[in-house]
């Protein structure tokens, strides 16, 4: 069993955009900018756009970050959302999910300006992935494939199962896996909680991902021998043993499921890491389509 070292690779892919960002401003230009949007105080959302917000300042980009009260209004939001459009210095705009239950997450990803929409959920950059068009990939099934293409690991002629089918993971994780590129081709089953024997289905796999939000789901009993597992899921568990009470698993059962495994990524280390680094790569791609757009 070997690691997909989700932490590792993405610090190497990230040191070739701060090489690349630091020649940029060498020339005079502007850094690329991405702003984020954080509404209310979901811890672990503080966490995640934190980290965003870090990463940018350490590649030598800018960033805004927005905070509005969980009670904002939808409208508000929207107008927040639509200030950032019209920003010329904005490259990329990130609005953190989950969002509070009043305000229509769709609403608000269609209100974003596709040429900004750097997590890769507004249906335009969707629609075109299904098309295979060039746009902005979800960070975390872009950020899969980066790690997949590290390590030389190529999807052709595989079977895939795809374990949940969410907008930001699943669904669009199965379309890239799925599709005639370098990245894809593998036939791909995308899997949900209506699927019946799942576990037979994993058993025919060669290549699991797993995106559904519950702690250990994936058990050793599921995966056959030499599978590649993808772990998306990051829980949070009670741990006493633990200075702050918790710690954090995967989707996967990983002490069970990794000997089993020819690779298998970590929580934490894992796709967190990569899903960073997507974005990343998605905000610096925004930022030169932005400096190649006639004035
Ligand atoms: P969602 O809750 O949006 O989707 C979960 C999916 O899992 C649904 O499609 C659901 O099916 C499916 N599912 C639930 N239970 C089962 C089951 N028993 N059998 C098969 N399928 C099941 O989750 P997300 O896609 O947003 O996130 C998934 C996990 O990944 C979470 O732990 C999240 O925190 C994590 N995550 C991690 C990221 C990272 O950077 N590492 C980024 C984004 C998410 P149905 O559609 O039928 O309800």
């Amino acid at each position: 069993m070997q690691i997909l070292d989700g932490a590792g690779v993405s610090e190497q892919i990230l040191q070739g955009i701060r090489v690349e960002t630091a020649g940029l401003l060498q020339q005079g230009n502007r850094a690329p900018h991405l702003a984020a949007i954080l509404v209310g105080d979901n811890p672990a959302s503080q966490v995640y756009v934190g980290s965003k917000v870090r990463t940018c300042e350490s590649l030598g980009f800018s960033s805004t970050l927005l905070r509005l009260p969980a009670d904002v209004p939808e409208e508000k939001l929207l107008e927040a959302v639509r200030g950032l459009n019209e920003d010329a210095r904005v490259d990329g705009i990130l609005v953190q999910l989950p969002l509070p239950k009043h305000i229509s997450e769709a609403v608000i990803i269609h209100a974003i300006d596709p040429r900004k929409d750097v997590d890769g959920f507004h249906p335009v950059s969707q629609g075109k992935m299904l098309l295979s068009e060039p746009t902005f990939l979800p960070a975390t099934p872009y950020g899969i494939l980066l790690l997949l293409q590290h390590y030389g690991i190529s999807p052709a002629g595989m079977h895939a199962v795809v374990i949940g089918r969410s907008h930001i993971v699943g669904t669009p994780m199965s379309v890239l896996l799925s599709r005639n590129a370098a990245s894809g081709n593998a036939t791909v089953t995308l899997t949900h909680s209506r699927t019946k024997d799942l576990k037979a289905l994993c058993l025919q796999a060669d290549l699991i991902v797993a995106a559904i939000g519950q702690p250990r789901f994936l058990k050793e009993d599921m995966v056959r021998e030499g599978a590649i597992v993808i772990d998306v899921g990051i829980n949070r568990i009670p741990d006493a043993t633990r200075k702050s009470g918790s710690r954090l698993v995967g989707d996967v059962d990983f002490d069970s499921v990794a000997p089993k495994c020819s690779w298998i990524t970590p929580v934490p280390k894992g796709v967190g890491p990569m899903t960073i680094c997507g974005l990343m790569k998605n905000t610096l791609q925004a930022w030169k389509q932005a400096q190649s757009k006639p004035e």
